[in-house]
């Protein structure tokens, strides 16, 4: 189970590890407390955010509104963010790279260490890294000699490995990377992001474990990322056919999707954060035949993605089955039309393409 940086610095912070003062927002949260100068960063689940603009520096009021309108439609390798993190800004003289991680094929913990940390750090060699196997014994031993290696104060740096191991082992995690630790410019150590796995086999002895998790639809497949025409269907068997028919109609799909028997607001929610990461898609086809499902959950959640993602492409959705007469009059409030049959939302998306 991969978590969201604010989950992972969460459990940090429970664990005694220094994380930067600041909580998560959503569109319709208040800002006037935000101390500033504040960094905003993407909560998404995957790396690489400050590279892609998921990570800004803010120093104004007028600034964190508009970041914040940014951010919530720039999706970061196909993920948009559900919440961001607004942080203080620190004052960095030094961003480290420390994580700690099982080695399964040892049966051990690793310490991996960088001096330099922050976004280059893939580019270093594999063999400029300080990685020895930790264990409850070698721990104070082992935080001098990375100490020495980092160039960092071994008296900050021992009792911050001493509690980061103790955070790993407490969560039963699989991955725990601080990646920059900052050594601030007052000369403290600083978790400034953290990407942190836990192993899904230790739940049942966790249960205060509720994240979000990693947002994703599984049964989601690419077809072609350069596609026109996304489609969104529940049932295996709806969902290829309605891909088939856009194939026979000559349009491109970009994706295969089955959004289950228990679809509900959080999984269309995410099928259409999943769709708006495709570059090309011009058109959205829904095609819902509800038993399980119910049509005015699905609709309240087009509802929602409407006014949530202001870039969605247009949509043309078929709805059957259960309460779908209750989410026709839902769709229709909003003045979001429905069409009768798959054919007809074809023909209608097939107009809408541009070249
Ligand atoms: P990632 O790109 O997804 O790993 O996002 P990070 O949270 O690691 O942020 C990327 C970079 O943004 C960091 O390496 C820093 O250089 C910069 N950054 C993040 N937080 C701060 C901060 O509080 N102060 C300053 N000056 N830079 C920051
Ligand atoms: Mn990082």
């Amino acid at each position: 189970m991969k978590l969201l940086e604010h989950e992972a610095k969460t459990l940090l912070k429970k664990n005694h590890l220094p994380v930067p003062n600041g909580h998560t927002i959503t569109l319709s949260s208040d800002l006037t407390e935000v101390p500033f100068p504040a960094v905003v960063k993407s909560q998404v689940p995957t790396g690489g955010r400050g590279k892609l603009g998921g990570v800004v520096i803010v120093e104004t009021l007028d600034q964190l509104k508009q970041t914040r309108d940014t951010l919530f439609t720039l999706p970061i390798k196909e993920f948009l963010p559900q919440v961001l993190l607004v942080e203080e800004k620190l004052a960095i003289e030094k961003e480290y790279y420390l994580a700690l991680l099982v080695d399964r094929t040892s049966s051990t913990i690793r310490l991996v260490a960088h001096r330099q940390g922050g976004i280059e750090v893939e580019d270093n060699n594999a063999s400029d890294f300080f990685n020895e196997i930790i264990t409850d014994n070698n721990l104070h031993e082992l935080a001098e000699e990375v100490a020495i290696f980092l160039d960092c104060p071994v008296v900050k740096l021992s009792s911050f490995i001493q509690d980061l191991y103790d955070a790993f082992v407490r969560n039963d995690a699989t991955l725990l990377e601080i990646n920059p630790l900052i050594y601030t410019s007052k000369h403290s150590l600083v978790c400034g992001d953290c990407k942190m796995e836990l192993d899904d086999a230790a739940t049942f002895r966790h249960p205060d474990w509720d994240f979000e998790s990693t947002p994703q639809n599984t049964n989601f497949v690419t077809l072609n990322a350069e596609g026109k025409v996304a489609t969104i269907a529940n049932g295996a068997g709806l969902a290829m056919s309605t891909v088939d028919a856009v194939v026979d109609r000559g349009m491109s799909p970009a994706n295969f999707l089955d959004i289950g028997g228990g679809a509900n607001t959080e999984s269309v929610m995410t099928a259409f954060n999943q769709i708006v990461a495709f570059p090309n898609v011009q058109a959205i086809v829904i095609n819902i035949f509800a038993g399980i499902t119910r049509c005015d959950e699905v609709a309240k959640a087009i509802i929602e993605a409407k006014k949530r993602i202001p870039s969605l492409p247009p949509l043309f959705i078929r709805l059957a089955g259960t309460n779908f007469e209750e989410a026709v009059t839902l769709l229709a409030v909003e003045n979001i039309p429905t069409l009768k049959t798959l054919d007809e939302c074809l023909d209608a998306a097939q107009e809408a393409l541009h070249e």
